[in-house]
């Protein structure tokens, strides 16, 4: 068995319901789980500069919507894993199924008329997102897998490999997770013997935050670019600094 080494912290007794596997209050006395807590900057900041970039372009209000959401995901998560207090609990999961939402109503509109509002839509996903489960959340994110394969094979072609980054980087993360809760005294062993870097490094659970942010971030790129597509805007994958992958819109033309 594992020893549990749990020490008190700043935010008191845990509350929530879930507790995961890495230590409380280790590496910071203000931070319950310190990686899984910084592990979900890549869930905040990219997404912000992508909401900006995306209203700057004068692009569709969803997709928008869309960044800022995977943020707030970002910033729930942080709150939760930093205080474990059930409160911020709720504020980690409401809002991945409300953002999961979004991308869903952005992918099955992406060839509608432009600026149209699809009201229908809108409604039957309120439906959805206050009969909040898992295993809802499960067929949202189905939903989302089944839509961009299918137009990644019969619509748009040359979109495939980043729908595939996007789904494989995310299921890598999903494995991760299950690695974390699955072996968790196994890890926590490990990581008694091991120097403080690797033992950060073998802290799953904040795997899945960096590799669900990626894999989020890269699927609204792949919907927002299926889009922009559809309505002849010439969209351009570009690297910021070399490695993070942004969209822009190439100026119009006017013919
Ligand atoms: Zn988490």
């Amino acid at each position: 068995m594992a020893p549990h080494m749990d020490r008190l912290g700043y935010w008191g007794r845990v509350t929530s319901t879930i507790d995961w596997c890495e230590e409380n209050y280790v590496v910071s006395f203000y931070i319950a789980e310190f990686w899984n807590t910084v592990s979900n900057l890549i869930m905040i900041l990219p997404p912000i500069y992508g909401a900006i970039q995306t209203f700057r372009d004068g692009l569709e209000f969803r997709y928008v919507c869309s960044f800022l959401g995977l943020s707030v995901v970002g910033v729930g998560s942080w709150c939760f894993h930093m205080t474990l207090q059930y409160k911020m609990q709720l504020m980690d999961e409401l809002p991945m199924i409300y953002s999961t939402c979004v991308f869903v109503y952005c992918l099955y509109e992406c060839f509608k008329q432009q600026n149209k509002i699809g009201f229908i839509p809108i409604a039957l996903l309120l439906f959805f997102s206050v009969s909040v489960t898992l295993v809802m959340y499960g067929t949202l994110v189905a939903c989302l897998v089944i839509r961009s394969i299918y137009i990644v094979t019969w619509v748009y072609p040359w979109l495939r490999p980043l729908c595939y980054t996007s789904l494989g980087i995310f299921m890598l993360g999903f494995f991760f997770w299950n690695m974390d809760n699955f072996y968790c005294g196994t890890l926590r062993n490990a990581r008694y013997n091991l120097p403080p870097v690797v033992g950060a490094v073998t802290q799953f659970h904040a795997w899945w935050h960096i590799l669900t942010g990626l894999g989020s971030y890269l699927h609204i790129l792949l919907s927002l670019q299926i889009r922009t597509t559809y309505l002849k805007y010439r969209p351009k994958v570009k690297f910021l600094c070399g490695v993070w992958p942004t969209l822009h819109i190439e100026p119009q033309k006017t013919s």
